[in-house]
């Protein structure tokens, strides 16, 4: 670099630093102006800085962020092995071909933004659709810096530091589920992180049954196929001690990788009868429920549906019939799902009362894995933490009583799902999949000859997926080091949207008389449909779908951009005519649409923005209904 280069550099760097005082000044101005006429506490000031604003207010210093991050990263390559010399001359550089290709390039990025303008803006407070949002200024960083190192994190080999962002990511998420001691690991999102439950419970009751055949086969045994299949470890660790069975022997009869087919033929010999085992979920379940129970081989007809109570929440009763059912009929269990957060309702199934049951037949040796479904509403959990580890709240402002008692029920589980790309505001794909007792975790692994997992944090040997970025885990990383998983941090955000949905709620109730909201909704998705009293469903289901096409992505440029959804009575029987019944509508229809509003943007509720978003909706679902 010339000498006066350098000096045109450190002056306009100056220059640069009076710009950054100067709007540092002017920004505290028009903040202590502004904060007069509202009551935003510091610490929710403190929040904003996590997220650029809807209109991109904290651009400043994110732009500085990002050029540091680049130059950083330009130094880091240039002290590696400088002695190489350049690769690409200024001639390359200068030559007609170099220019033409970079042009081509500079043009295509110009186009490709372009299209993305027609992108939907899910930064704005006024999408309100589908289950995503703004994403947080730690996660994008973190995802970008991540990108920039390219890490793979199936082994130590391919990521040295991104393995260890993914250990100590994985270490936050276990202390907010209260997995003390557990082990996991990301994944590409909840539909991964749910197969990677039902491969374990399966690998789990499998290892139980080896020990039942080898007890036939060696020392004459006989057990019971559907307590064999749930004996639980302290009895399958005594059979060892008091038989003195050796592992090379339980080997032999794992059938981890035999077919289904063989698996019968082994079982119904050695027990006399083979049951397949079964799934029970609510109906409730997310999809990817489904795609497992046909996709690994259990069989759809495998995924037995527990009922819904009147709330739409798993039916405690139905799952203790479908319990005794399985148990009447040797029917082994494979796994019970529940749902934290339900995908459509963001309701949270009565875990403890889940729980309550399980403890019991455990008494009895009959160890059943449950597995909880918070792909969405894991983070809820942080409402409930204190920054310090071994306390938690009993009570937040934001839950009922008995949700606070469900998520205070988690550690008790086997394994859990959270998707950080929902609630914890991180950029796709990030999923995550935790068990509690790490053993059940690495419960089966592969052996890669050409990788090496050595590093402790490997963990490409129990993973489903092969190659896996670490920009998730990073990305997660980052925002729990920042925001933080507890009632200050995250709980203070999701509780702002909680609070939003309420206030929402609450206006379209003194609305009109058009408008029917689900009731006992519980978090920050808010249901309901355009109904009066009196009328038959099938107007109603015209009128809401009609208000879907107006408030979504079906309209060129809507105002507030809302999703849907549908309860089926022949899903869900008792939720549809307890809900049809509470709205006095004729039943002449055999489904109910639902506008859904998932509402996850932290400035929502913003009391600084010009516009006030939940008044505006009111106006607008207020003229539209009167056009209908
Ligand atoms: C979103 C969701 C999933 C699936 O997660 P993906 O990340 O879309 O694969 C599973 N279960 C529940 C309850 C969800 O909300």
């Amino acid at each position: 670099m010339s000498r006066s280069f350098k000096y045109v550099t450190l002056k306009l760097k100056s220059v640069e630093v009076v710009i950054i005082y100067l709007y540092q000044v002017v920004t505290m101005i028009q903040d202590t102006l502004s904060n007069t006429d509202n009551d935003c506490s510091p610490k929710e000031s403190s929040l904003k800085s996590f997220f650029l604003g809807p209109q991109s207010e904290n651009a400043y210093w994110v732009q500085n962020t990002l050029v540091n991050i680049f130059s950083r990263w330009f130094d880091w390559r240039n002290r590696i092995h400088p002695e190489d010399g350049r690769a690409i001359s200024d001639i390359d550089q200068q030559s007609q071909q170099f220019q033409q290709c970079k042009l081509k390039m500079t043009e295509l990025i110009t186009s490709l933004m372009d299209r993305f303008e027609l992108e939907i803006p899910k930064f704005s407070p006024r999408y309100i659709g589908h289950m995503t949002s703004e994403i947080s200024l730690p996660a994008l960083f973190g995802h970008i810096i991540t990108l920039l190192h390219n890490p793979n994190n199936v082994t130590g080999e391919s990521s040295a530091v991104g393995i260890e962002f993914e250990h100590e990511a994985i270490e936050e998420l276990l202390k907010l589920t209260g997995y003390k001691g557990g082990y996991g690991h990301f994944t590409s999102g909840g539909t991964i992180a749910n197969f990677e439950s039902l491969t374990r419970a399966r690998s789990r009751m499998q290892t139980w049954l080896a020990m039942a055949c080898v007890l036939k086969s060696k020392h004459g045994v006989q057990l019971d196929f559907f307590k064999a299949s749930h004996m639980g470890w302290a009895q399958y660790h005594q059979y060892i001690k008091i038989y003195k069975i050796k592992h090379s022997e339980l080997n032999e009869w794992l059938l981890f990788d035999a077919s289904p087919v063989h698996a019968i033929k082994l079982y119904t010999h050695i027990f006399g009868e083979y049951k397949e085992p079964v799934i029970l979920a609510p109906k409730t379940k997310h999809y990817s429920w489904e795609k497992g129970a046909k996709y690994f081989g259990f069989g759809k007809e495998n995924l037995w549906p527990v009922e819904l109570d009147q709330n739409g929440k798993l039916d405690i009763h139905d799952l203790e019939k479908k319990i005794k059912l399985a148990s009447s009929t040797n029917t082994p269990i494979l796994m019970i799902v529940s749902v934290c957060g339900t995908t459509e309702f963001g309701s949270i199934d009565p875990l403890d009362e889940i729980h309550q049951k399980l403890k019991i037949l455990q008494r009895d040796n009959l160890h059943i894995w449950h597995h909880i479904d918070a792909a969405y509403g894991g983070l809820f959990l942080s409402l409930l933490k204190t920054p310090d580890e071994d306390t938690n709240l009993e009570h937040s402002k934001f839950l009922s009583e008995h949700t606070c008692a469900a998520l205070r029920a988690i550690p008790e589980s086997q394994s859990i799902t959270i998707d950080p790309h929902k609630l914890a505001y991180v950029p796709y794909s990030s999923g995550c999949f935790l068990v509690r007792d790490p053993h059940e975790y690495q419960i089966h692994s592969e052996n890669i000859p050409y990788l090496d997992f050595t590093e402790e944090k490997s963990r490409g040997q129990y993973t489903l997926e092969g190659s896996r970025s670490a920009a998730g885990s990073v990305a997660t990383w980052l925002t729990a080091k920042s925001i933080g998983f507890n009632c200050y941090g995250y709980g203070s955000i999701i509780g702002r949207t909680i609070e939003s949905r309420l206030l929402l709620q609450t206006a379209l109730e003194d609305l009109s008389k058009s408008i029917k909201i689900l009731p006992d909704l519980e978090t920050n998705i808010l249901c309901f449909i355009i109904a009066r009293s009196g009328e038959p469903l099938s107007h109603a289901n015209s009128k809401t779908l009609k208000t879907y096409e107006k408030f979504s992505t079906l309209q060129s440029n809507p105002t507030f951009y809302f999703s849907k959804s549908i309860i089926d009575k022949n899903i869900s029987t008792l939720f549809f005519n307890n809900l049809v019944d509470t709205w006095d509508l004729k039943k002449d229809d055999d489904h109910i649409h639902l506008l859904r509003l998932c509402i996850m943007n932290p400035f929502f509720n913003s009391k600084e923005s010009k516009t006030d978003y939940i008044s505006l909706l009111v106006s607008d679902l207020k003229k539209h209904i009167q056009s209908l």
